[in-house]
């Protein structure tokens, strides 16, 4: 079979399945043979009815006592209810219109169901709504869905696949028998339909350690290859600096005086610098960048400055310009020009200047900030592509206010060297961060509502711009969207008040027009996606509301949370979500306890599900499908082996090489 074929060649997939199919980015049989399921129906460990919870969503075995269908207020709908029971108890089951159930259901049999535990008010009890059954203990795989595309047709389509599969195992045979890892085709076989749950560990196992292990060999590959590579020694003037740091309004952090130390250093060095200079939000890595470059325009070369959104780079323009006066500052965003840039000493951009392959001369310093926002592949293509000019490469300096976890970074960044600004300036504020309960929603209101009239500004961020993406099996919760946010805040909440939207679908120019407004006070409550969560400094801000919380990972919540607290007066973090599940409960509190961008991320990283590390995910590193970023043995062990691969050459493992290539070329890491 010849596996790179359209997905349309399959029996069953018309043209109307094949679009739904695209849209899940399955377009060849092999993407779906590799679109590996989001979880398991595990239907061999049902759970006694006695120990449902309202909300749970489980898997019972239980024999039908009774069934019948039901009438319903509205006369269109037909209620199937059922008295279901084990040994420890009894629930109702209930179905919406699917009247056949009453010929297979039938009253005496015994089924397994997995549904969902709600309260019914009327009764006064738990029921059970059921969104499928089997007569058999299986384990059935669970996939991302859209909307007319049911994980049970996908089965239907992958398990036949299956049979006739074969494919190369690329993965030296040392490594599988040094990490305990099963081969390539039983671990796809597996991870689809899994007889026991030891075989979808096993599967899952080695298809985790296979994406790690690329990104690691990558990592590895690039660093042998700068080390051989040239770049502009740059020599720094002491005296310059020392009135640079005395000319600045306050006191620089020990923490900021020694990252800036380490990379002037790096600077005078002609083999690149290739270093991220990690700080939490508010801990002034700017005036740091701005030594470097300060440091390297006096010696007569040029720097650019790239941020991953036109409001950011717009913010460092005024920000940069004002810090170091006397020298030239061009700005280049997606709406400009390209134009000449031969005698700016610094060009701040977005990254879209990037690919305009602009001449630059002098070049000799790149620096990225909000470095997790920024494509591997850019990272590749700044040090290699258009900027290396006779061999030689600029220096390298990226920056982030996602903390990385230590094993995290050294893996994954494991070809940059890391600075880290560990403190804050002296003097910052703690900003007040609250659990709002639903109940207390409108006392939130009131509260905002007071400090808009003291003449403060407000942020209301939503996970969603408008269109209900509902990805989640069962969870028909109404998500909140920007848009409707928007609408309902300016309309009803606070009509009184100027209320501005902000999010990643608007016109570049209409975003910048907003952040405008919002800065110069015309907007007193921005409701807004995540686009505002890097960088964005309105120190009048003493709010920040988040809707649907728990869709947030930790750190992108403290980063919210660092846009507030950056003036003089008391802020607030209100933290608003309608989900109480354990881990959720759990993941919130630690914003109460803890402060700390780092601490937050190793309990993130302890706490949320495989490959959930928002934030560091969007760094265009590859998806992990498989991977688990809290595993931190497992990046360990691929990082070891993919040393010991590059050590000894990758050209000796032939089919290892081939398959590098591939994953070089499709997964966009050069
Ligand atoms: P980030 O690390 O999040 O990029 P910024 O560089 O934007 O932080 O700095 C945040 C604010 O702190 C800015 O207004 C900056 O002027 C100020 N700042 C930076 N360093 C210090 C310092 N040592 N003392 C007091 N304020 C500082
Ligand atoms: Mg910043």
């Amino acid at each position: 079979m010849n596996y790179d074929l359209p997905i349309s060649n399959l029996l069953g997939v018309g043209p109307k399945m094949a679009e739904k199919l695209e849209r899940l980015g399955i377009e060849t049989i092999r993407d779906l043979l590799f679109y590996y399921p989001r979880t398991y129906d595990d239907f061999t460990n049902p759970v006694p009815i006695k120990s449902l919870r309202i909300d749970d969503e489980k898997i019972i075995k239980a024999k039908i006592i009774k069934i019948s269908e039901a009438r319903t207020n509205r006369r269109w709908m037909s209620l199937i209810k059922a008295k279901l029971a084990d040994e420890t108890g009894e629930i109702e089951a209930v179905w919406f219109n699917q009247s056949f159930l009453l010929n297979v259901l039938k009253e005496g049999s015994e089924f397994l169901f997995l549904g969902k535990v709600h309260w019914d008010f009327k009764n006064k009890k738990k029921n059970f709504t059921v969104t499928s059954y089997e007569k058999e203990a299986k384990i059935l795989p669970v996939y991302g869905e859209t909307e007319g595309l049911t994980s049970k047709f996908l089965r239907k389509l992958i398990e036949p696949l299956l049979e006739k599969f074969s494919i190369v195992d690329y993965l030296p045979d040392e490594i599988k028998k040094e990490q305990s890892l099963i081969d390539l085709a039983s671990a796809v076989k597996n991870i689809h339909f899994p007889a026991t749950n030891d075989q979808m560990h096993a599967a899952r196992r080695r298809i985790a350690f296979d994406e790690l292990f690329f990104i690691a060999l990558k990592m590895q590959e690039a660093k042998k290859e700068l080390s051989v590579s040239r770049a502009p020694k740059i020599k720094f003037d002491e005296n310059i600096l020392k009135n640079f740091v005395n000319d600045l309004p306050y006191k620089l952090t020990n923490a900021q005086r020694k990252t800036a130390w380490e990379i002037v250093q790096d600077l005078e060095n002609s083999r690149p610098m290739n270093r991220l200079l990690e700080g939490d939000v508010g801990s002034g890595k700017t005036v740091v960048a701005a030594m470097a470059v300060l440091t390297t325009v006096k010696a007569g070369f040029q720097a650019v400055w790239l941020a991953p959104t036109t409001i950011l780079a717009n913010q460092h323009y005024q920000n940069v310009s004002k810090l170091l006066k006397d020298i030239k500052v061009g700005i280049w965003t997606a709406g400009s020009k390209l134009a000449d840039f031969k005698n700016d000493d610094l060009i701040i951009g977005t990254h879209a200047l990037v690919q305009k392959g602009v001449n630059f001369d002098r070049l000799a310093l790149i620096i990225v900030d909000e470095q997790h926002r920024f494509g591997v592949k850019q990272r590749a293509f700044l040090k290699e592509g258009a900027f290396k000019k006779n061999d030689t490469v600029p220096h390298f300096l990226s920056m982030t206010a996602t903390p990385i976890p230590r094993t995290l970074a050294l893996a994954f960044y494991g070809d940059l060297d890391l600075s880290i600004i560990n403190e804050m300036p002296a003097g910052r504020q703690k900003v007040i961060t609250k659990i709002v309960p639903p109940k207390e929603r409108n006392q939130a209101y009131d509260f905002i509502k007071n400090q808009v009239e003291a003449g403060r500004q407000v942020f209301v961020i939503c996970p969603l711009i408008d269109e209900k993406v509902s990805s989640d099996r069962l969870l028909d919760v109404d998500r909140k969207s920007a848009v409707k946010e928007y609408e309902k805040l300016s309309k009803k909440i606070f009509p009184q008040f100027k209320v501005g939207l902000l999010h990643g679908k608007m016109k570049v120019s209409e975003k910048d027009e907003v952040m405008q407004k919002f800065k110069n006070k015309k907007i007193d409550i921005l409701v807004s996606t995540a686009v505002v969560e890097v960088g964005i400094d309105i120190p009048n801000a003493t709010v920040m509301m988040i809707e649907d919380a728990e869709r947030f990972g930790l750190a992108q919540l403290h980063q919210f949370r660092g846009r507030v607290g950056r003036g003089k007066d008391q802020s607030y973090c209100l933290i608003f979500s309608e989900s109480w599940s354990d881990s959720t409960k759990k993941r919130l509190k630690a914003m109460i306890t803890c402060d700390n961008g780092f601490d937050l991320a190793e309990i993130d990283l302890d706490l949320r599900g495989p490959g959930e590390f928002t934030g560091f995910c969007q760094s265009g590193l590859p998806d992990l499908k498989m991977a688990s970023l809290s595993d931190r043995i497992m990046i360990e062990k691929a990082k070891v082996a993919a040393e010991n691969v590059v050590k000894k050459g990758i050209e000796n493992y032939p089919k290892l090489l081939e398959k590098f290539k591939e994953f070089a070329i499709t997964k966009h890491l050069e």
